[in-house]
């Protein structure tokens, strides 16, 4: 579903990606994890060119994306991304946030955008939060309305940036729980984490980035059992 070919990002002369080589199969659940500052969030912010590469290429669905700025609507369809910081729009009510892309998109009427809406919103037991604007909302309900914004677009692949870290203790769960969900129901998911829990129940696979680059990968069992280079061992003692 995704392919990075030798991708690297710079910011100035700070190279932050340092070539990254990866294949994301559709159905997999693959957990980033890895220190504050080795690339994690540029790494999937390239991968739905929120951030432009400065090498190397990224296929979506046997399309080179990195190609073409045409492209980035496709992006905007298909791959769905969910932020530490929540990103709604405050002056929106929670209906018009999760209906704004759609319809602007032209991928739905707004009657259609609507009853999407309303269905989504039910799904996560909040329906009578649809005229409610973000701030009258606890941070796990902003974190689940953003999901399901997400998912209003009906994308082949969710990208999460640490969608937790952000979150009173008491409200992790209610969003972990959503997004366990969708692990179930087969959506391919891209997610950064510091919940390891997380990352060994739900993971296909686990990725370490640091550097700038991607050291080692596994199965959760191994990766959490037998890791084998120094940083991921030296991480992995401080987190578990
Ligand atoms: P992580 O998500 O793993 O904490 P980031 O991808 O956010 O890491 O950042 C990696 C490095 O890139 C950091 O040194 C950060 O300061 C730098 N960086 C990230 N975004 C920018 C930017 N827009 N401009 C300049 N430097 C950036
Ligand atoms: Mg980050």
């Amino acid at each position: 579903m995704i392919v990075t070919k030798n991708l690297k990002k710079a910011f100035g002369d700070h190279m932050v990606l340092k070539g990254i080589d990866e294949t994301i199969e559709k159905g997999e659940k693959v957990v980033v994890i890895g220190p504050s500052g080795s690339g994690k969030s540029t790494f999937l912010r390239c991968l739905n060119l929120l951030e432009v590469p400065t090498e190397g290429e990224i296929w979506f669905e046997d399309i080179n994306i990195t190609d073409s700025k045409e492209n980035i609507n496709l992006i905007r369809r298909k791959m769905g991304m969910v932020f530490q910081q929540f990103n709604l729009f405050p002056h929106l009510s929670v209906k018009q946030n999760i209906t704004l892309a759609p319809v602007k998109l032209g991928i739905m009427t707004k009657e259609e955008a609507d009853r999407k809406a309303m269905e989504l919103l039910k799904r996560i037991g909040l329906t009578e939060k649809a005229d409610a604007y973000p701030n009258q909302l606890s941070g796990g309900q902003k974190q689940r309305i953003a999901i399901i914004r997400s998912l209003a677009m009906n994308p082949d692949v969710m990208l999460f940036d640490e969608p937790t870290s952000a979150l009173d203790p008491e409200m992790v769960g209610e969003v972990l729980d959503l997004m366990v969900q969708l692990a179930e129901e087969g959506m391919t998911m891209v997610v950064v984490t510091h919940e390891m829990q997380f990352a060994k129940k739900v993971g296909t696979r686990v990725l370490f980035m640091d550097e700038g680059k991607i050291v080692e990968q596994n199965t959760p069992d191994q990766f959490f059992d037998n890791p084998t280079h120094p940083r991921l061992k030296e991480f992995l003692s401080k987190v578990l």
